[in-house]
């Protein structure tokens, strides 16, 4: 059965979309923790724990999330990116990217932003060029 993640994946369900190639695909945080907070996940291994994916994909998910991470900088004022992964929510591998301050901007427990549509738009754009210069 398709996940969210896949569906967003295929193009079935909206998203931001920040980065893809081929096998992943990356997109905004719908409830993100800093403006530019990114998802990056395979786009059809649905399996919900990263640890059990086949190295190749494993790997390719991290050199993936690497390029992103460094568009993320290019794109968003931050002094580095920080990355997590949970899992807790959602039953499809995803690496979270976040945009940091400080250590705050990487509280799962704190109050999430609420960006309208046109700021998503406007800072996914923003990492799609930069992503696309690399
Ligand atoms: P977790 O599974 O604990 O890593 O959390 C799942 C993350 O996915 C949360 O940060 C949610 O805000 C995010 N999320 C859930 N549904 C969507 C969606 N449709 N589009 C973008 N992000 C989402």
């Amino acid at each position: 059965m398709a996940t969210i993640f896949s569906r967003i994946a295929a193009g079935e369900i909206p998203s931001f979309k920040v980065a893809e190639s081929e096998e992943f695909y990356a997109f905004l945080d719908i409830n993100p923790m800093a403006p530019g907070h990114t998802l990056v996940i395979p786009r059809n291994v649905e399996d919900d724990y990263i640890f059990n994916l086949d190295p190749k994909t494993y790997e390719g998910l991290w050199a993936f999330a690497r390029k992103v991470a460094l568009a993320i900088k290019a794109a968003v004022p931050c002094k580095r990116v920080g990355v997590a992964v949970l899992g807790m929510e959602v039953p499809h591998t995803h690496i979270h990217l976040v945009p940091l301050q400080s250590e705050a901007d990487m509280d799962f427990r704190k109050e999430k932003l609420h960006l309208s549509p046109e700021e998503n738009k406007a800072i996914a754009e923003r990492i799609f060029q930069e992503y696309e210069k690399l």
